[in-house]
């Protein structure tokens, strides 16, 4: 099928950007497209006008700032999955890269679109669920920042306005202490997952402490799972199993009953990981 017909703009500056999502109601800002012309193409979304921000500059570093990392909205996931930054200082982050989609995606598709987007599959949001993210986003008032945990509100739905950008994403370095760990299940590699998790924690002893689980394809946006999260922090993996405290829906992958299974599998994987001496 074909797009239904729109204007095309290439930005510049962020400025421009915003003024333009201010003047059109109907316009959606185009990253790497890689979501975007798919739902143009299926006529789910008939926007009046793209506006194209790969021209402004400044959008797609990846740094360390202080205890944190940044990543620029425009960053490819090529980009993210090369940068020895990312592999030294946010390792869950750099497990997941490879799960998404195939090589020709992550090379146009960007971080800030895949946040932005929020699929309820992807990997990135539980990633920076688990990690205790913060989104920055600037809009006609200027910068915000939002906790992960309070951006992803909805299925596709997050805390950007309609004249919102989003320009970055901060992630707390990984310290010594810190202990990651990734696993999904999906039908082929690169697809979609039926269910993935992403959690991090710290090594205290010979446990965990500060366990964060974060599961996708489960639910309407990433879900954290706080009663399994105790019982891993104490040790008790059959008992984090047990204390699952999601509740998934049927989809077009599987029944509800079997991602709630798959959900305990990968729990097992991804608890054998975070005990492993990994930082
Ligand atoms: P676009 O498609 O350009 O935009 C997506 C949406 O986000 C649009 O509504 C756009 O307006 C908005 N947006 C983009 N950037 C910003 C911004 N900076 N500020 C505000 N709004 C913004 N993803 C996965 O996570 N896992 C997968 O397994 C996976 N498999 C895929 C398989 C296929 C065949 C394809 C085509 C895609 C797949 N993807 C997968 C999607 C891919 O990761 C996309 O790159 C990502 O979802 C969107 O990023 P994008 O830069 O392409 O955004």
């Amino acid at each position: 099928m074909k797009p239904a017909p729109f204007a095309y703009k290439k930005t510049r500056t962020l400025k421009e950007a915003i003024a333009l999502l201010g003047k059109h109601k109907d316009a959606r800002l185009l990253a790497g497209g890689q979501s975007l012309i798919a739902t143009l193409n299926m006529r789910l979304s008939a926007p009046d006008l793209l506006i194209d921000i790969n021209g402004i500059k400044g959008l797609d570093g990846i740094i360390k700032k202080g205890s944190s990392i940044e990543i620029g909205a425009l960053a490819r996931h090529t980009q993210v999955e090369r940068s020895e930054l990312i592999a030294r200082h946010a390792p869950l982050i750099a497990l997941a890269m490879p799960h998404i989609g195939h090589a020709a995606i992550r090379n146009r598709g960007t971080f800030g679109g895949s946040i932005a987007f929020a699929d309820p599959a992807a990997e990135l949001p539980a990633c920076l669920l688990a990690l205790d993210g913060e989104i920055e986003i600037t809009g006609p008032k200027g910068k915000r920042k939002v906790k992960a945990e309070k951006f992803f509100k909805g299925l596709f739905e997050t805390a950007l306005g309609p004249r919102d950008v989003l320009t970055a994403i901060r992630v707390p370095a990984a310290t010594k202490d810190t202990r990651v760990g990734f696993a999904e299940l999906a039908r082929r590699h690169g697809d979609y997952a039926i269910v993935g998790l992403a959690a991090s924690a710290r090594a205290n002893g010979k446990g965990l402490s500060d366990v964060r689980l974060a599961y996708f394809g489960v639910g309407n946006t990433p879900v954290r799972v706080k009663k399994a999260e105790a019982a891993l922090a104490s040790g008790d993996v059959d008992g984090a199993v047990k204390a699952l405290d999601l509740d998934p829906h049927d989809d077009v992958q599987a029944t509800a009953k079997v991602k709630k299974h798959l959900a305990g599998v990968l729990l097992r994987r991804v608890a054998a990981q975070l005990m492993e001496a990994r930082s």
